[in-house]
């Protein structure tokens, strides 16, 4: 049954709402303070009941899955892939999205978080033995020192809950957007957009406050680009958020840099 890999890890998990162990009651996991949880039919738990609607939909994870099925990220995960340490047991994907990169970096135990509900319910579609949740990286669903590996993949980071979780030997893999990334995207919309460059020396400095950053890795590749996956481009790529697609010109898009650096951490 598709629920059984939650019981199966109950130890790992904990209350987002009170922090308590779970255990099992009936088909739920119910913690000491009575706050319970159903694992879905669907293979994944909803930890965030009170979570805002979100703004991504089914159709932009469809074309962000597409985008990674083709290759187009393959250098970034093994970039990633060399930076875990072969005997890291547990991993969380903290802002997994549609899971896609969580399959391919998948270990023994594997979470995969994120607040989308649609992009969690693409993730588990298909089954397999990803412990797929709903959740909010500010109240992890998660024992603390419970965790090898955190990956932080263009995602928002909260580290003082991956402080909580993570082993004392654990590792932190962060992959943040340089200032290549998309850039043929960023040039087609023109002053429409919003957010010129991306800087990330803030987010280097934020994140030096609370790990040890040991190694910082550059990864940058330009791929052509058939007319479907540009369109997938423009479709899923957060720069476009606030503006309408269609009023992009696809057709225009014939290659695509992927631009991102790995900062690999330690608590
Ligand atoms: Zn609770």
């Amino acid at each position: 049954m598709s629920a059984d890999k939650f019981f199966n890890q109950i130890e790992l998990l904990r209350c987002p709402v009170c922090g308590t162990a779970f255990s099992r009651r009936d088909n739920a996991l119910c913690c000491e303070n009575g706050h319970t949880f159903d694992p879905s039919k669907k293979g994944y738990v909803h930890f965030a009941p009170n979570a805002a609607p979100s703004r991504y939909d089914e159709a932009l994870f469809a074309s962000r899955r597409r985008i990674l099925e083709a290759g187009f990220y393959s250098t970034v995960i093994a970039a990633i892939r060399e930076a875990m340490p072969s005997n890291a047991r547990v991993v969380l994907d903290a802002g997994c999205g549609d899971g896609t990169f969580t399959k391919a970096l998948a270990r023994e135990t594997t979470i995969g978080l994120d607040l989308s509900k649609d992009a969690i319910l693409l993730a588990a579609r298909g089954g397999g033995p990803i412990l797929w949740t709903v959740g909010d990286l500010t109240r992890l669903p998660l024992a603390p020192a419970s965790v090898d590996v955190i990956l932080n993949l263009f995602s928002p980071a909260h580290y003082a809950e991956f402080s909580r979780v993570l082993k004392p030997n654990g590792r932190l893999l962060k992959l943040v957007p340089q200032e290549g990334y998309l850039r043929e995207i960023r040039a087609l919309m023109g002053d429409r957009l919003k957010r010129e460059t991306y800087s990330n020396e803030a987010v280097v400095t934020h994140l030096s406050e609370r790990f040890r950053l040991c190694e910082r890795r550059r990864v940058t590749n330009t791929f052509p680009l058939t007319e479907a996956q540009a369109a997938d481009f423009v479709r899923m790529t957060p720069l476009t958020f606030g503006t309408n697609a269609d009023e992009l010109d696809a057709s225009k898009l014939t290659k695509i840099t992927i631009d991102a650096e790995l900062l690999v951490a330690q608590p």
